[in-house]
């Protein structure tokens, strides 16, 4: 059995692997954390006002409004679960909640 010890190194390491897993997840988004936020509050808005139509519609807009390409944002979008507007909220706010309020 590990010792208390080596326990606490290990998880020193997972730790710091995972911290910079982030950084690099931060630097390599296609838009800021900050506007993220803003995307997480618009499509909580619209969605309670319109639902949604399983599409990434209100994303879309958000998007053009923002001047952001939406052929970025979205496949990245995609690629956490985030394929409509509610599952965007769902699957990607999630992921990003807690790294929002703590760099905005
Ligand atoms: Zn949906």
């Amino acid at each position: 059995m590990a010792s208390k010890q080596e326990k606490r190194r290990r998880a020193a390491l997972v730790e710091a692997m995972v911290a910079e897993d982030t950084k690099e997840a931060i630097e390599n988004m296609p838009l800021s954390l900050a506007v993220l936020g803003e995307l997480f509050d618009y499509l909580d808005e619209t969605l309670e006002q319109e639902g949604c139509d399983h599409s990434p519609r209100a994303t879309q807009l958000f998007l053009s409004q923002k001047g952001l390409d939406p052929n970025q944002v979205l496949p990245w979008l995609e690629e956490q679960g985030g394929n409509c507007d509610c599952e965007i909220l769902a699957n990607v706010e999630e992921s990003w909640e807690s790294e929002i309020s703590k760099n905005t």
